[in-house]
């Protein structure tokens, strides 16, 4: 049986060699959580298409096949509207030429030693910009047009502005565009003065800039990076190599997003971790007491976790710890803060809970009946102890002190049960 769900997107991969195929197959299925299918020629692709329609996101498919020897199975991929990965055996001009031609996402030669690390690379990057906005900041619909269909290829969402005022205006209005790619010559206010005032409000780890400039011993290349572009790309250029500035813009600021969420997060439970709380539960604080919104501050704490430890390991102990952090975030909004203070203790900052009392006994009761499996057969159940404080004290600390006596008192008077300070 398969441990995805029957809706999932899936991935198909063509390829007439059982041998190339199964090791294309595997590489994707490494980095990829994704159902990943593998047909040997282009009537079993029709077939696997067919059998999901619409579940196909990526194929990555042989060039040639025995029953398909001129591209037919790309053509046939393309046709059914999926983003599409090629292989060659070889790259002289001519085979670029009729890559080239057809609305593929990339390709990759079989030849050379890196190649199942690009067409990974490849299948990350397209999954990755169909979530992807660019904007495309240009005043001459022809040009427009092209660099439009060039990022449509790579999956990506693109916005087609004529002037940099309009382009102020719409990254504004939508405020998710990853990528802005402007020109340098624009009617009214030029790429240089657009991508100043684009860095106001949007710093590179927010908004990746892109520079187009006429040519390479132009100085407007020097301007360009002045004004706090990321990047900047000399026409002509090869299509090849603005899809790869591009990707490089969005693979940074996915690094950065990533390198946020770990500093934030804690590794084992995936919680919020000390801290961000300290941190964030600060602002949320601030806010909430200038509004005069209720603050309820809690301190969980695993009743005899020691024990757990001691008698089932330390595994089973990273077990319950995970279910518990599970169980007390679900009882929370986003906005709330719900952290892991270190070891088996949790602390919350909810706001405007209307009963902070009854949704910390529920808590209580949930994960007092919550069953946590050590094998097939058997499970142990555990119990936490609370402290809650909705006193607004001047500060953060402050409540979490009360709500920290509240657990101890919690602690001293036999455990599982909530104590209000
Ligand atoms: P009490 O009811 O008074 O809270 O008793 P307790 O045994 O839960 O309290 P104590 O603070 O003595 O024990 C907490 C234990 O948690 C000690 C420590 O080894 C263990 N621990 C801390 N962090 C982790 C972790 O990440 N994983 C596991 N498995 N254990 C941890
Ligand atoms: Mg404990
Ligand atoms: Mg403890």
């Amino acid at each position: 049986m398969s441990q995805f769900d029957p809706n999932s997107k899936r991935i198909l991969i063509v390829d007439d060699s059982p041998t190339v195929g199964m090791v294309v197959k595997n590489a994707v299925s490494n980095v990829v959580n994704l159902p990943v299918d593998l047909a040997l020629s282009l009537n079993a692709a029709q077939l696997l298409i067919a059998e999901h329609p619409n579940k196909y996101q990526v194929a990555v498919a042989d060039l040639n096949l025995p029953d398909a020897k001129d591209g037919e199975a790309v053509d046939m991929v393309l046709s059914c509207g999926i983003a599409t990965i090629v292989l060659t055996g070889s790259l002289d001009s001519d085979t670029h030429e009729r890559i080239s031609a057809k609305p593929i996402v990339d390709y990759v030669t079989k030849q050379s030693p890196g190649s199942i690390a690009i067409v990974q690379k490849s299948v990350l990057h397209t999954l990755r910009n169909m979530q992807c906005k660019v904007i495309i900041i240009e005043q001459n619909p022809a040009y427009r047009s092209y660099l439009k269909k060039i990022l449509l290829t790579q999956k990506l969402e693109v916005v087609e502005v004529e002037s940099a005022e309009i382009a102020l205006h719409t990254i504004d209005r939508m405020n998710d565009i990853s990528v802005a790619i402007t020109a340098y010559e624009l009617p009214g206010m030029d790429g240089i003065e657009l991508c100043m005032k684009m860095r106001t409000n949007y710093p590179s780890t927010k908004l990746a800039i892109l520079g187009i400039t006429n040519s390479s011993n132009d100085f407007s290349g020097v301007r360009f990076f002045k004004a706090g572009a990321d990047d900047i790309i000399h026409k002509p250029f090869l299509v090849e190599e603005l899809v790869s500035r591009v990707n490089t813009r969005l693979d940074y600021l996915d690094s950065l997003r990533i390198i946020q969420e770990q500093a934030n997060r804690d590794y084992l439970t995936k919680l919020y971790n000390r801290r961000y709380l300290f941190e964030m539960g600060n602002v949320l604080f601030s806010n909430a007491k200038r509004s005069n919104i209720k603050i309820m501050i809690a301190m969980l704490d695993i009743d005899f976790f020691k024990r757990i430890n001691d008698t089932y390991g330390h595994d089973v102990g990273d077990m319950a710890i995970v279910a518990v952090a599970k169980a007390i975030s679900k009882g929370f909004r986003t906005s709330d803060i719900v952290a892991r203070m270190g070891g088996e203790e949790f602390c919350i900052i909810a706001i405007n809970n209307a009963a902070p009392v009854e949704t910390m006994e529920r808590i209580r009761q949930y994960i007092e009946a919550m069953p946590i499996p050590l094998n097939d057969t058997e499970s142990i159940n555990l119990t936490i102890s609370i402290g809650v404080t909705t006193t607004l004290f001047d500060t953060m600390d402050e409540m979490i002190n009360h709500a920290d006596q509240a657990l101890y008192t919690a602690k001293q008077s036999g455990r599982n049960q909530v104590v209000l300070s």
